[in-house]
């Protein structure tokens, strides 16, 4: 009997609550709270057994606090913005609950996103006794655990990792993100990283890109080189990586509308006085564009996201590729949501029952590459997320 309270009721929240509330053995009481409490209730309205809900401002960690204290979860699921990351943990210190959450902390002002934040509480949670389990969505999340698995069972030693994220859909709109607009475009417009031989190497935002050819007929796409948060956990955790990237696909039409909107300052985050009124211009973008919650019904098509990994196996050079495909439309089928935001809930979902099933337990602020890949893997191909890899 485990309880977690659920904080963010957006694309990934809501299925996130609809898989949890598929497993009421598990998660026999759940509470979702957002800051918006009329969203709770329209996710609410659909869940397979009955969950509470609250409303709750994550930026004020007293508030979340007294909810913790009045619903008294196990758990709290963070799947609300990153800005929220830090005031959540305080109030899972404050309380002595567990933590999990998708996305590493990034403050407001300044597009730049790391874990040396939350890395800073792992003596606080120690002393506490709780537990943080940081990324548990796809990319931060199942690509560290793919990571890991490869790193377990295929090669006895992993120099480089490629981590390859394709979304091959097409949901007919214009122009839309795929996951929240404002932290989708802080991410895509800064500047790429890849790490190398000890040292991390800076690039212009989008300057390198290459075609790769995705499995199961997706075929030939484009993939350009970004920074992303799991590389800087991996190669901690995992040293003999040498070598390591991320990558992700982007459709001309997209690619175009963010020049055009990069080169008319809307994605600027400074502020701008309007009609004597103080705007953030990517805040107020994020109001005109599609809510990426709604893009489910229109979405067609697959994502394809996996990690390519070259090292060792006894004695000689071996590649592995090891890789997920998901549709839209079974996703929509399944739970009202297009694969980007499933494709995130339900390893969210997957990780919060390891931690109550104590598969995956522990004192301090854990990334995913640190805990045991295999009874993850084994959830991955049960609620929704298969798995294959190529070894060559
Ligand atoms: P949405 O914008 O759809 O949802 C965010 C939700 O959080 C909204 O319901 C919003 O409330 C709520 N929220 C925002 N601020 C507060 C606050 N101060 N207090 C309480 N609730 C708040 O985002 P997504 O669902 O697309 O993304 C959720 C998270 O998942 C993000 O952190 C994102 O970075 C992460 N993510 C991770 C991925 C991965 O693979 N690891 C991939 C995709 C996303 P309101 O409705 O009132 O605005």
């Amino acid at each position: 009997m485990s309880k977690v309270l659920i904080i963010g009721a957006g694309g990934v929240g809501n299925v996130v609550v609809r898989k949890c509330a598929m497993l009421p053995e598990v998660f026999s009481d759940i509470c979702l709270a957002s800051r918006t409490k009329s969203k709770c209730d329209e996710i609410a309205k659909h869940t397979k057994t009955p969950i509470k809900t609250a409303q709750v401002d994550a930026d004020d960690p007293k508030q979340v606090a007294e909810l913790i204290r009045s619903f008294k979860p196990e758990l709290v699921i963070n799947v609300a913005l990153p800005y929220q990351d830090l005031p959540i943990m305080d109030a899972c210190l404050e309380t002595g609950t567990n933590y999990l959450d998708t996305a590493n902390y990034e403050p407001k002002d300044e597009a730049k996103f790391c874990y040396k934040w939350q890395w800073e509480y792992q003596e606080r949670f120690k002393e506490k006794g709780i537990m943080a389990l940081l990324g548990s969505g796809f990319d931060p999340g199942v690509t560290n655990v793919f990571t890991a698995y490869v790193n377990k069972h295929l090669l006895d030693e992993i120099e480089t990792l490629d981590i390859i994220d394709c979304n091959a859909g097409d949901h007919g709109q214009a122009f839309a993100t795929n996951f929240n607009p404002e932290i989708n475009i802080r991410e895509v417009t800064a500047k790429g990283k890849y790490y190398k031989d000890g040292n991390w190497v800076e690039t212009p935002p989008l300057s390198e890109s290459r075609v790769y050819n995705f499995p199961e007929n997706i075929g030939d796409k484009k993939i350009y080189l970004m920074y992303h948060e799991e590389l800087e956990s991996l190669v901690k955790h995992i040293p003999s990586i040498r070598e390591a990237r991320f990558w992700m696909t982007f459709s001309d039409n997209y690619l175009k509308h963010l020049e055009v909107l990069q080169n008319v300052g809307m994605t600027s985050i400074q502020p701008v006085k309007y009609n004597g009124v103080e705007i953030v211009p990517l805040q107020f973008l994020k109001a005109v564009l599609p809510d990426p919650g709604s893009l489910g019904k229109t979405t067609k098509g697959k994502t394809c996201i996996g990690c390519l990994v070259k090292g060792k196996k006894d004695g000689k050079e071996k590649t592995v590729y090891i890789y997920n495909i998901c549709d839209h439309e079974e996703c929509f089928a399944e739970v009202e949501s297009q694969a980007i935001s499933y494709t995130t809930g339900v390893p969210a979902m997957i990780g919060a029952k390891m931690m109550l099933e104590k598969k995956w337990s522990g004192k301090g602020v854990f990334n995913m590459e640190q805990m045991d890949p295999d009874p993850f893997m084994e959830d991955l191909n049960k609620y929704g997320l298969p798995w294959k890899y190529d070894i060559c």
